[in-house]
């Protein structure tokens, strides 16, 4: 379970939803970076939808539907790619994961 993301090969920027120039250096030469999890910066109310912000282990921040249960700012999730339309409009959507405080990484 991962979300694929694309990494400048010239300067390593990692951007996500993929574009075709790299914002920091120019470059359109990419290779894949998959992000398995992040953390929550944000949780907000949009209509009557729930949506957190989540700072991925790769650097973006990306915007998903928070599942329902207790999540936080501070929680880690895993990050999952689905097919469809949603919040951002079509193409790739995020799906998260909260992740067991087992699990949870203590040094993010
Ligand atoms: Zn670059």
């Amino acid at each position: 379970m991962s979300l694929a993301m694309r990494e400048c090969r010239r300067c390593g920027h990692v951007v996500f939803p993929p574009r075709p120039l790299c914002p920091s250096c120019g470059a359109w030469d990419w290779k894949e970076r998959l992000a398995e999890r992040g953390v929550v910066e944000a949780v907000t109310s949009r209509k009557d939808l729930r949506l957190a912000s989540v700072r991925t282990e790769a650097g973006p921040v990306v915007t998903a539907v928070a599942p329902g249960g207790a999540l936080q700012v501070g929680t880690a999730v895993a990050l999952e790619s689905r097919e469809g339309v949603g919040v951002s409009g079509e193409g790739v959507q995020v799906r998260i994961l909260p992740l067991e405080p087992a699990q949870a990484p203590r040094d993010v």
